[in-house]
């Protein structure tokens, strides 16, 4: 799990272009739908690039998609999700207008799928564009911690105090144990609640001036100022422990949830911010190799 640190970033500015090629985006893909609509009724004026096979990356939402784009989208699972649904919902739409322009009658079955897609489609826009305006806003929308911008800029900030008052912190990476499991085993709204769960435990369990982000799906980082790697060991086991222990309550059914965690010192040698997140993360990659629901602390 190489960690990145440069490329998940987003500017303000960028945030706002974003969001604004979302809502664009929404707006281009009703109106599509509409024209589309009263072509196959009157069967004139098909939308361009109908019967194009490549339609989906030639709408303006296509190009931007498949053009030169940041690595920080990657991180939301919309992103990624939009590619298939978007790609089949300009394919069932070619089906559907080849069965038209050709007399031919189209499956009900063809038009449903078109229809499911199309809404999928308009819903992922959707909530990556509120995630977008969260991280504009410096929280995690489904935890309230820390988003990935905020904590980037909060890790900046103690590397810099801790150089120049030669002071030291710790970090911690912290990613759950099998999630993907929980998702696949009993849904993703039961995953979001661990998630949730995992979350509130941390501000519970770590002090106020420590800080906690979540950086990615199910991995956080948490900033422990003035904190030696032992004192931040002491504190982290006894999260895990507490976690491991817990039942977590989602929808009638009893969850159980580890977590893995790596953990380094500050050093006054570090180059940037980032080495001692990376060196966590080093250490997690261990903690998972030996057996997850544990903590490796990075020498
Ligand atoms: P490991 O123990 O090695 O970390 O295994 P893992 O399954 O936790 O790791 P993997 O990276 O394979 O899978 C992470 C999963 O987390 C996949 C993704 O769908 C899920 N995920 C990411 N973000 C969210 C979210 O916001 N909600 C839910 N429910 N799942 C999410
Ligand atoms: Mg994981
Ligand atoms: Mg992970």
């Amino acid at each position: 799990m190489p960690i990145d640190e440069q490329n998940y970033y987003l500017s303000t500015s960028e945030i706002r272009e974003i969001s604004e090629i979302l809502n664009l985006a929404i707006e281009n893909h009703r109106k599509w739908f509409d024209t589309l609509h009263r072509s196959i009724i009157f069967n004139q004026d098909f939308p361009k690039d109908i019967l194009d096979e490549l339609a989906h990356t030639k709408c303006q939402f296509g190009k931007w998609y498949y053009g030169n784009l940041s690595q920080a989208f990657r991180q939301y699972e919309e992103f990624n999700l939009l590619e298939s649904s978007h790609r089949y919902m300009h394919d069932y739409a070619r089906v559907l207008s080849q069965a038209f322009l050709s007399n031919e009658a189209p499956s009900i079955d063809i038009y449903n799928k078109f229809i499911s897609f199309q809404k999928e489609v308009i819903r992922l826009l959707q909530a990556l564009h509120d995630k977008l305006i969260n991280l504009g806003h410096g929280y995690d929308s489904l935890t309230g911690l820390l988003n990935r911008n905020s904590i980037t800029l909060i890790l900046d900030s103690a590397y810099e105090k801790s150089i120049r008052h030669r002071t030291s912190y710790s970090v911690a990476m912290i990613d759950a144990d099998h999630f993907k499991k929980i998702n696949d085993t009993y849904g993703h709204s039961v995953g979001d609640d661990v998630l949730k769960t995992i979350a509130n435990h941390m501000r519970i369990s770590f002090r106020k001036s420590d800080c906690i982000g979540r950086i990615g799906g199910e991995e956080f980082l948490v900033i422990l100022p003035e904190t030696e790697k032992e004192e931040a060991l002491t504190v982290l086991e006894k999260y895990r422990e507490s976690i491991s222990n817990l039942k977590i309550n989602s929808e009638l059914i009893i969850v159980n949830a580890t977590v893995s965690i790596g953990i380094s010192q500050v050093s006054q040698n570090d180059e940037d911010s980032w080495q001692a997140v990376k060196r966590a993360d080093y250490a997690l990659y261990n903690s998972k190799e030996n057996g997850r629901n544990r903590i490796t602390v990075s020498e």
